[in-house]
């Protein structure tokens, strides 16, 4: 077993910047979430826009019909 020679003879693991935590992202078809490093960063990205999204449609049918104003301020 020559583990050096292994190392030696692959190319060096290509990396970019995430683009949600800044971090090293590996560049490379086994990471399927690049240019993100991780599943995490991908969708706390995809997440950010989503809830801001969620927020904006939910915010006026919340509250407003179960709860009267009164309830809702106290
Ligand atoms: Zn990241």
């Amino acid at each position: 077993m020559t583990g050096h020679s292994d190392s030696a003879s692959a190319p060096p693991p290509r990396t970019v910047r995430c683009p949600a935590c800044g971090g090293p992202s590996l560049y490379a078809p086994e990471n399927r979430f690049r240019p993100f490093c991780s599943e995490r960063c991908k969708r706390r990205d995809l997440g950010d826009w989503a809830s801001e999204r969620f927020r904006l449609q939910a915010e006026p049918d919340q509250g407003i019909d179960s709860l009267p104003p009164d309830t809702r301020l106290q």
